[in-house]
């Protein structure tokens, strides 16, 4: 039966696949397609692993002492038991042979399986079986680390027909889970998704942001989806709308279809654009940059035809390393590999902002902090350990030998911080000047997410060379409202008169002194919002690479000059989003 889930639009397009439902737990499972002539040879690796782990418990069995609580006994006889599950092989047997599943994707798609029809059971004993089982997964896929299948293969997507064909391999995957970390989204970027749906999750959580700038079809906040979609259900995701439609019919398969078609002529058409210069019609030049997450993002950036990075998410090289901080070197290698892809175009590189919903690693997350948005995040963080931050420092400096580089700061708000973290870069020169190290110049800029920083920007124009406006940030502190949290959704709100009047004083001080100031938060990245921000006076935006040819079409039809005043007005309107229609 056709039924549909209402979430959060965040990536736009539309995918239409099958659900794989993963747990959060489960994210680190690599998931890749085999080739049919690995079939059998995967079987065994799941089963020799298997058999493995059952060995192990047989031993524990012989070796259990007799003072032993009973309890411990009968717990591995349900290890055992659960072990030698005829479903559990069946399904992993079924996944990998009829879908080329890998083992260890094979294995956790079976365990969603049937952890949810212990879900479903009226027997509480039986219900809370389902932890041995995932406690025995977890125990053979310990065993079958290292012990990985030798090829690893892209996806092959199929058309719209063969999907109406009913094929049962081969055909587009979507992931739906509960919940994704930021890590989580980066691993799915090098993975076989077509789309993808989480229960939770704002519009500009960074979850979102991951997926908007994978570039494929995702909907967050969609409430219960991960418990009313079924493994294998067929699903269409609609990116624009924010709508799951789950087991739809032959007839709205096909609408979706010629949608999802449509789309792929629009983005054909949008890429003419790419090396037309971003001017206006009054002749304003405007300059659109790249956010990344990765040095390896640098070639779409590139491919997007932008004029360079003007936000690179560094942290990202910090996140699901279990806590493992990467060095001096090995980001320096990050960072110029992320310059030089960058072909001579600026990078800016900010430094690391974890914390709130980009933890470290998701076994990390402290839940001890009630408030983790207002907490010790981005550089408080980096204030807090100024070791590290010397290491981050260092490394950008040195990148900076190999191309242009500007550095930025995340999340200022007192003149204390500004002064402590300027003196921390002038001691990372000092420290690479002492041992000879070479390094580049840099312009060093602030980010303006706070208030606080926005009502004191006079004290940030004396300090920084530039500034970038964190809008998804200021939206959050401005309005109090959690960016992750999909049930204050509807009160995340950019065009509310007060984020506007910040961000028009915000970009009209600098103007004044001549700084420069862009634009970084997904604001930027809107096309709804190209003309208001251009009439405000902005000049620089910074977004995902997907967006950049949209936003320049819109710059190319507007007349800047002609829009000051009515974005003046839109500003002071009690109700700006009306005002922005009139
Ligand atoms: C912002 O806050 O607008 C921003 C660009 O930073 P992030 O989304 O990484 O917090
Ligand atoms: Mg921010």
């Amino acid at each position: 039966m056709t039924f549909a889930v209402h979430g959060l639009p965040v990536a736009r397009g539309i995918a239409i696949g099958r659900a794989v439902l993963v747990a959060s737990s489960r994210m680190d499972v690599a998931h890749y397609f085999i080739e049919p002539a690995q079939v059998e040879s995967e079987i065994m690796r799941v089963r020799r692993a298997r058999n493995s782990v059952v060995d192990e418990i047989q031993r524990l069995q012989t070796e259990i002492p007799k003072d032993a609580p009973p309890e411990l006994t009968a717990l591995l006889d349900v290890h055992l038991m659960l072990l030698q599950d005829k479903e559990m092989e069946n399904g992993v047997k079924h996944w990998v042979s009829e879908r080329l599943y890998n083992g260890e994707w094979a294995l956790t798609t079976q365990l969603e399986v049937i952890a949810r029809q212990f879900d479903e059971m009226e027997d509480e004993y039986l219900r809370e079986r389902k932890a041995d089982l995932e406690q025995v997964v977890e125990r053979i896929l310990r065993h079958m680390k290292g012990a990985a299948s030798p090829v690893a293969d892209k996806p092959r997507r199929k058309t719209q027909q063969d999907l109406l064909l009913g094929d049962t391999i081969d055909v587009p995957l979507v992931l739906i889970a509960h919940d994704l970390s930021p890590a989580d989204m980066l691993q799915f970027k090098k993975s076989v998704f077509a789309g993808f749906v989480t229960d939770v999750g704002g519009r500009t959580s960074h979850t979102a942001i991951v997926a908007r700038s994978m570039d494929i079809p995702a909907v967050v906040g969609a409430r219960s989806a991960s418990q009313l979609v079924r493994q294998d259900d067929w699903v269409i995701i609609d990116g624009d709308a924010g709508v799951v439609i789950v087991d739809p019919s032959p007839i709205i398969l096909a609408e979706y279809g010629y949608k999802q078609r449509q789309g792929e002529v629009d983005r054909e058409r949008l890429s003419r654009l790419r090396h037309t210069p971003a001017v206006t019609l009054d002749g304003q030049r405007i300059e659109l940059l790249a956010n990344i997450e990765m040095p390896d993002d640098a070639a779409a950036a590139v491919k997007a035809g932008a004029a360079g990075v003007g936000l690179f998410r560094s942290e990202f090289l910090f996140m699901g390393r279990g806590g493992d901080l990467p060095g001096e070197e090995e980001q320096y290698q990050a960072y110029r590999r992320a310059v030089e892809g960058m072909q001579g175009l600026p990078v800016t590189i900010r430094t690391v902002d974890v914390g709130a919903d980009k933890p470290l690693d998701r076994a990390l997350k402290d839940e001890a902090h009630l408030n983790p948005a207002l907490g010790l995040r981005a550089i408080r963080w980096s204030l807090a350990d100024p070791a590290m931050f010397l290491d981050q420092l260092r490394a950008i400096l040195r990148a900076a030998a190999h191309g242009p580089v500007q550095l930025l700061i995340p999340m200022l708000a007192h003149g204390s911080e500004i002064r402590q973290t300027l003196a921390l870069v002038e001691q990372a020169r000092a420290d690479l000047d002492a041992r000879g190290v070479e390094y580049g110049p840099v312009k060093i800029g602030a980010m303006i997410e706070i208030p606080a920083a926005a009502l004191t920007l006079k004290l940030f124009l004396k300090y920084f060379d530039f500034l970038s406006v964190g809008t998804n940030d200021l939206i959050q502190y401005t309005l109090a409202i959690d960016r992750a949290d999909e049930s204050v959704a509807h009160l995340y709100d950019p065009l509310h008169p007060a984020v506007l009047r910040l961000l028009a004083d915000s970009i009209a001080e600098c103007n004044a002194q001549g700084k420069g100031v862009s634009v970084c938060g997904e604001m930027a990245g809107d096309t709804a919002l190209t003309r208001l921000l251009l009439g405000l006076g902005l000049r620089t935006f910074s977004m995902h690479p997907a967006q950049i040819l949209a936003v320049k079409q819109e710059v190319l039809r507007a007349d800047a000059s002609k829009l000051a005043t009515w974005a003046r007005a839109v500003v002071e309107a009690e109700d700006p989003a009306s005002a922005m229609q009139g």
